[in-house]
């Protein structure tokens, strides 16, 4: 049997009537920068999200680059971010010029300790990144007292987590600014690249949308040096299409998760392997993926053995950032962060894609058990 990680295409066929005719009308237009479609898709996800303002960016990674920008943070500060995430979140501190400083992950959730974090502020500090890791949420309530504080910008690294759910609160409403990611495998995926950044802030917002277009305000008088950040509109009628059935896929998502833990509650290895926890403050997770703990030494044959039995599989990350060669400079080493250094071991994603089935699942538990056994 075969089982993708992601299986875009089943999910393209039952949209492309609907799609293919929007992109025409753009196509025919020939007005493909900004504009209507682009202001329509922002009102949409604001609307989403919980927030009053959506700005569109060319990226997820670009999306916490333009937040920094309009922080003006830069050289010589620092902002505090997990190193258990995608390089993007600590790629784009550096980016900028600041210093990314790591503090160490809660073992049951993935996420940011905010513990960890209070240890790693200093004078420098302007930032706190949390990361809402496979679609739940981080323990945000804590983070925003300790942001408050100190009087820090806390920019919410949602890529993985449109629509997941803190204490009833959307992901990106509770910062100062929630950052998506609307590559093709995030749970909102374009066809390409895209990305979005909410905030509640007129002001911030304001600002986003001079930056995101060079920093201009009237066109051609520059007061600050932007960038060309702008979500083309084809992007944006096509995820305002995708928007209308995320939360039917994120229904699924859930599903697929409850199944899995069904399946490997009364499997063979059930004490062999860790499932996803649940965080302690209430939750919506969409699960953008889900992630086992296998015991130590195994996960690098297991990942082996479920790609040959044609079981898409995944390691999110293999490296943590403190110890990745472009960080060196930063001075960290081994042991540093505990936690993160052992998830990165132990850790495997399951396909949990919402048109997967329930046959595939048991064969993906079945084949897991053969392994481990
Ligand atoms: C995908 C991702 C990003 C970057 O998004 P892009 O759209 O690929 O630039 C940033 N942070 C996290 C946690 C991500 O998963």
């Amino acid at each position: 049997m075969q089982v993708p990680l992601l299986d875009l295409k089943s999910q393209y066929a039952e949209m492309k009537s609907e799609i293919l005719p929007a992109l025409e009308k753009i196509c025919d237009s020939q007005y493909f920068i900004l504009g209507a479609d682009v202001e329509k898709f922002e009102q949409e996800i604001a609307e989403y999200c919980g927030t009053k303002y959506a700005c569109g960016v060319t990226s997820g990674s670009d999306a916490l680059i333009i937040a920094l920008m309009v922080e003006g943070i830069g050289q010589g500060d620092e902002v505090i971010t997990t190193p258990f995430t995608f390089f993007a979140t600590a790629g784009a501190i550096a980016r900028v010029g600041a210093t990314p400083v790591f503090a160490d992950i809660d073992p049951d959730t993935f996420n940011i300790d905010p513990k960890a974090i209070q240890e790693k502020i200093t004078e420098k500090t302007k930032a706190i990144i949390p990361v809402h890791l496979y679609g739940q949420c981080a323990e945000m309530e804590e983070i925003m007292v300790i942001a408050k504080e100190h009087n820090l910008i806390v920019i919410e690294d949602g890529a993985q987590a449109i629509g997941s759910e803190y204490e009833g609160k959307r992901a990106g409403s509770i910062g100062d600014y929630g950052c998506f990611s609307f590559f093709p495998s995030k749970n909102l995926g374009a066809f390409g690249d895209g990305g979005i950044v909410t905030t509640n802030d007129e002001e911030k917002y304001k600002l986003l949308k001079i930056f995101r277009n060079h920093g201009s305000e009237p066109k051609y008088f520059h007061k600050y040096i932007g960038g060309n950040f702008r979500l083309d509109a084809l992007q944006a009628v096509v995820l305002s299409i995708k928007l209308k059935y995320l939360d039917s896929w994120s229904a699924a998502r859930q599903r697929n998760a409850a199944e899995y833990r069904a399946l490997f509650a009364k499997s063979t290895v059930a004490n062999k392997v860790e499932l996803p926890k649940k965080a302690t403050h209430s939750t919506r997770h969409i699960y953008n993926q889900f992630c086992i703990l296998v015991p130590e030494g195994t996960r690098d044959g297991l990942k082996q053995a479920l790609l040959d039995a044609g079981i898409g599989v995944d390691v999110y990350y293999p490296l943590p950032l403190h110890k990745q060669e472009c960080f060196e400079y930063l001075g960290y080493k081994d042991g540093d962060f505990p936690v993160s250094e052992g998830a990165c071991e132990r850790i495997i994603a399951l396909p949990i894609f919402p048109e997967s089935t329930s046959e595939q699942r048991e064969y993906v538990v079945a084949e897991v058990e053969k392994f481990l056994n």
